[in-house]
């Protein structure tokens, strides 16, 4: 059984498919392929090559290819520009909006005949030596069902489906506020990420706009979502500079609260929890579907050689965890580390900054190497 047919569930439940486990997706939205989220996502070239395997990479549109991002901190010394062309790569990565993504595994759920429950709301669950049940709320009421394991794709929404974890919380003080804007220049395919005191600030080019995230104090991200297009625009010129050129016009604002909130294990008795469930992160380097899709494609991987007879044995589970870990780790400290160097403005940190970008910049190894930790994750 797997909870929420959101990217991570979606994606678990597609790596699944023709493995001969019977398997049950129960989504609380009422149309598992339609939502009214406004974010978009940085989706790493590693993720494309999932994606790819999925089935699912042709029906995600549009897209945008991200072929170099420059990195920037304000008030001090230091850039860096990370290429595709020095990655060896066609892309360093490709923007979309979630809700296209939601829309692409939406419609493979359906067309492939996964089984699949939605307007359902997962409310709690119990597991026992050979099974684990979970209770259900449908339009028809409460109900229960049993499985042999539980895959927690729910983004880590239902306190129900944590009993026996242990969560690790940080809060940044951070909310983004994203949006699409236009700027006088276009944007040929270059993104960027700019660090300031007040937390960083991506532009990422999605067709012909850039897709805005501008993380800030929440007082201040109140402040910004309520300013008239000109006045918002006008802070925003002034917060960026004018390396993308002028902003031009705002659409599509929205505010989501950052913090950092992962479990110790993402293996519990008979249930194993994915994608945000697992580790929910600062988008700062736009890690969190790019890991939570790792963790579907190796759970899937794990589910296919070691699965049967008992896909939620301690030994199968086990070997997941095993697996996982250097990667989860490794991206929940790169992430949470980012934050704590890069939103500051103490002035010894702010020289050591400088020095590591420009050090990127003309170390061409270390940049390398950098890149492909952010692309593929950390296997070791
Ligand atoms: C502003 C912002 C920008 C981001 N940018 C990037 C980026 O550039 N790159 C990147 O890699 N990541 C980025 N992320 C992170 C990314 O959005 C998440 O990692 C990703 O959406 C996680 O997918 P998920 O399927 O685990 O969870 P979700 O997307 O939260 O999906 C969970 C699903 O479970 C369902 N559900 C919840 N509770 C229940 C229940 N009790 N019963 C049944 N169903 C339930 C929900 O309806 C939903 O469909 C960003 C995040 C934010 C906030």
């Amino acid at each position: 059984m797997i909870v929420g047919g959101g990217p991570i569930g979606a994606a678990i439940a597609i790596a699944l498919q023709g493995s001969g486990l019977d398997v049950l997706v129960l989504e609380a939205r009422p149309d598992a392929g339609s939502s009214n989220d406004a974010r978009t996502l940085a989706m790493s070239y590693g993720s494309r090559l999932i994606l790819e395997r999925l089935g699912i990479w042709p029906q995600i549109e549009p897209v945008t290819p991200i072929e170099s991002i420059h990195v920037s901190q304000r008030g001090g010394f230091g850039r860096t520009l990370l290429s595709a062309e020095d990655a060896g790569l066609p892309a360093l990565g490709y923007v979309t909006r979630y809700s296209g993504l939601q829309h692409a595994f939406g419609r493979a759920l359906v067309s492939e005949r996964t089984r699949l429950m939605t307007g359902t709301e997962v409310t709690g669950m119990q597991s026992t030596a050979h099974r684990i049940a979970i209770e259900f709320l449908t339009h028809a009421g409460s109900q229960s069902i049993a499985a042999r394991l539980l895959i927690i794709a729910d983004g880590g929404a239902s306190m129900g489906l944590r009993a026996g974890a242990t969560v690790k919380v940080r809060e940044y003080g951070q909310d983004a506020v994203v949006g699409l804007v236009e700027t006088s220049r276009p944007h040929g395919r270059k993104a960027y990420e700019r660090f300031t005191p007040d937390g960083p600030i991506a532009l990422l080019p999605y067709e012909s706009r850039y897709a805005l995230v501008w993380t800030a104090a929440p007082d201040t991200a109140d402040r910004l979502m309520a300013l008239p297009a000109a006045a918002f625009l006008e802070k925003l010129q002034l917060h960026f500079g004018d390396r993308a050129g002028r902003f031009v016009s705002i659409e599509a604002r929205a505010r989501f609260p950052l913090t950092l909130r992962y479990a110790e294990d993402p293996v519990l008795p008979r249930a194993v929890m994915l994608g945000n469930a697992a580790q929910a992160l600062h988008p700062i380097a736009g890690q969190g579907f790019n890991l939570g899709l790792r963790d579907a494609w190796e759970l899937g991987e794990t589910l296919l050689l070691h699965g049967k007879p008992d896909p939620g044995s301690d030994a199968c589970l086990s070997r997941y965890r095993a697996l996982r870990r250097p990667d989860r780790l490794r991206g929940i400290a790169l992430t949470h580390s980012l934050v704590k160097i890069f939103s500051n403005d103490i002035v010894p940190l702010r020289a050591a900054r400088g020095a590591a970008l420009s050090l990127l910049e003309l170390l061409p190894p270390a940049k390398r190497a950098f890149m492909q930790r952010m692309i593929f994750g950390a296997s070791r």
